[in-house]
């Protein structure tokens, strides 16, 4: 629909990154720049609480979206 997303999701994603260090929570490769991702994503209604977001690096979140890396991944 190429709708932007709202500003608040874009800063929760820096904010995420800031604090994991830009470490991706899966390889835990240290990746620049680092992907921001939604646990819910943001076109299903998931919010743009640090809660929703976690750090992954370029590749896995790549695989991820793909369905190539199989995992299950809850943040808290
Ligand atoms: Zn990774
Ligand atoms: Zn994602």
């Amino acid at each position: 629909m190429g709708k932007q997303r709202p500003y608040k999701h874009s800063k929760a994603q820096k904010e995420v990154k800031a604090i994991e260090a830009n470490q991706c929570l899966v390889c835990g490769t240290v990746a620049q720049p680092a992907h921001g991702h939604h646990l819910i994503p943001y076109s299903e209604g998931g919010s743009a609480d640090l809660q929703n977001m976690l750090t992954l690096c370029p590749q896995c979140h790549t695989d991820y979206h793909s369905g190539k890396l199989n995992i299950d991944i809850y943040r808290f």
